[in-house]
């Protein structure tokens, strides 16, 4: 954190919005702004502690561990630069839709897939060995299943496998997409890439692996009217009830993969889809 910067604690402020407004002007002028950081103080309860803003008007969000997040770089980034080195900012760069089945989208349509790998250590755990000690087994539609129950996020597994429980009880032929799971913990980076994916922390979940599809083995154009739209919307739903994003909302598309990111879902109920500036 550079020196000479000013802190604002969220328990200062009666609300978000009231922080905002007495940030440095640059700073409280900034479109979405607001929207972004109470999206961070609501999907991650009691880990945002403060935010600084430093003399070159920088923001920075600063978690209960100490460590210091920087919400814009200033860089502008391709959309290959803000899977390599997102900011805060980035991770709403594209808004996810909430609407479902999901057809054509455009290119490099990726909303949720840029995660500041500094910030998701942070609250989940910087190795494996730190993931490990935090995952709980979760009984999830007759399997068990290994996640972190660090942020709420095996809490919120729970509650989608009790929805697709009932699901699958009205609905048998749906029950082929909660079997053979794809795995849950596992930290390794992405195929190809040095970025983790959040299976490393225990807080991602691949559903029906034989019916999926992933962009690297399919050209990203061509799974549109594939298992993009046969992959039932009451499951979708269920868990982007919970704080889950799915892999099929993606240009890359990952179609068995749900991971936890209830702070991209509460910016997609919080207004219009926008994208940030
Ligand atoms: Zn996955």
């Amino acid at each position: 954190l550079p020196s000479g910067a000013l802190h604002f604690g969220i328990g200062s402020y009666p609300s978000t919005e009231e922080l905002v407004h007495a940030l440095p002007t640059p700073l409280a002028n900034r479109p979405h702004l607001a929207t972004h950081l109470q999206a961070l103080i609501t999907g991650y309860p009691g880990q945002i502690r403060e935010f600084a803003a430093s003399p070159d008007d920088k923001l920075y969000v600063i978690l209960s561990n100490g460590s210091c997040h920087i919400y814009d770089d200033g860089k502008t980034k391709s959309a290959a630069q803000r899977l390599d080195a997102p900011d805060i900012k980035d991770m709403f760069f594209d808004a996810y839709p909430l609407a479902n089945p999901t057809d054509t989208l455009p290119e490099d349509f990726d909303p949720g897939r840029a995660r500041p790998e500094a910030f998701f250590k942070a609250i989940y755990g910087a190795s494996a060995e730190e993931v490990s000690r935090s995952l709980v087994s979760v009984d999830f539609c007759g399997k068990k299943v290994s996640f972190t129950n660090r942020n709420g996020a095996a809490d919120a597994l729970k509650r989608v496998a009790a929805d697709l429980t009932a699901i699958v009880s009205q609905h048998p032929e749906s029950r082929i997409w909660v079997e053979k799971l794809g795995g849950t913990y596992n930290w390794r980076p992405i195929a190809g890439t040095d970025r983790l994916s959040m299976h490393s922390y225990g807080a991602a979940i691949d559903l029906n692996a034989d019916r999926s599809d992933y962009w690297k083995w399919k050209a990203p154009g061509t799974v549109r009217t594939y298992s993009r739209k046969a992959f039932p919307a009451e499951i979708i739903e269920a868990f982007e009830r919970h704080g889950f994003i799915w892999g099929g909302k993606w240009y890359h598309f990952d179609t068995m993969h749900f991971e936890y990111r209830p702070e991209v879902l509460w910016v997609s109920r919080a207004g219009p889809l926008q994208k940030s500036p």
